[in-house]
């Protein structure tokens, strides 16, 4: 059975104190926890500081660009089917340049998890507003303050019919490894939102700024994941941060509702008479 360690790979250059850290150790924890090996997981990053997370964790690893960290683990997990599927990147990545992929990977269910580093900013390219910063928030890109309204992931996901949502933070790695577990599990496309402090260019969101906003619903008795309109409800209060499981239902993934689906992997099928044929109509085209 695998340790932490074998999920281990580069020493992460994240600035030190940064939050993406501890999401490393939660994902790494969780993997474990679930008995994964190394060789059954595939993790797709994007581009920025969380992108890099695909050299710090040892597992099959896709560094794609950015914003298309969804269309390429679906592509991955319709191939082979036996693949735990992780999408990680950050919250420009996903929310801003990948904006349309989340929404149709979310109406389209497919059986991955997307794990979002969402710390307000695009700490890579040296901490300009990203699409989940707060209206008037200064940044270098935003001088006066940020003039637009900031993309409501949580709302989003439930408007789109997502069957999977929670929200965790990165100074709170027990619930945020039991999250990314049940991420993992669940059948269908998961969002797990994770608020990560961006410690060299944010001095908003700051950890001690979390721990004295953060409600947590894992902790509220009267708080059901499984009720949309008490979701609806703490998602649409912008007055206070929610971690904890959201909203989960259970829905038919993609790969259940495609007619003729394979119950083995793609990858495992002979194409090759397939493929010849294909040759022969290419070769009689361009003859
Ligand atoms: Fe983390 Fe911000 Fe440093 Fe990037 S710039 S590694 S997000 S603290």
């Amino acid at each position: 059975m695998a340790a932490i360690k074998d999920f281990a790979l580069h020493r992460p250059t994240w600035c030190p104190g940064c939050g993406d850290f501890a999401i490393l150790k939660a994902m790494q924890t969780a993997l474990v926890n679930l008995g994964l090996e190394p060789h059954d997981v595939v993790l797709v990053g994007g581009i920025g500081c969380s992108g890099k997370i695909t050299d710090y964790f040892r597992c099959y690893g896709f560094h794609g660009v950015h914003g298309r960290i969804l269309p390429l683990a679906m592509g991955v997990k319709l191939a082979n089917r036996d693949l735990t599927v992780i999408g990680a990147g950050g919250d420009g990545d996903g929310y801003s340049i990948g904006g349309n992929h989340f929404l149709h990977a979310i109406r389209r269910n497919v059986d991955i998890a997307y794990i979002v580093f969402d710390n307000h900013v695009y700490g890579l390219t040296k901490g300009q507003s990203s699409p989940t910063a707060a209206s008037g928030y200064r940044a270098k890109s935003a001088a006066y303050g940020v003039a637009e309204q900031p993309m409501r992931p949580i709302g989003t996901a439930l408007a789109m019919g997502a069957t999977f949502i929670a929200q965790g933070f990165s100074g709170n790695v027990k619930q945020l490894t039991r999250l990314i577990e049940a991420a993992v599990k669940h059948r269908g496309f998961s969002l797990l939102n994770v608020f990560t402090p961006c410690v060299t260019y944010n001095s908003v969101n700051t950890y001690e700024f979390y721990r004295e906003n953060i409600v947590n619903l894992d902790e509220d008795p009267d708080f059901d994941a499984t009720d949309r309109g008490l979701a609806i409800e703490k998602a649409m209060d912008f007055s206070k941060v929610y971690t904890g499981l959201i909203y989960r239902e259970e829905k038919p993934s993609y790969d259940e509702l495609l007619p003729n689906y394979p119950s083995v992997p793609l990858t495992s099928l002979d194409i090759s008479k397939e493929r010849s044929d294909w040759d022969s109509v290419f070769l009689e085209e361009f003859a």
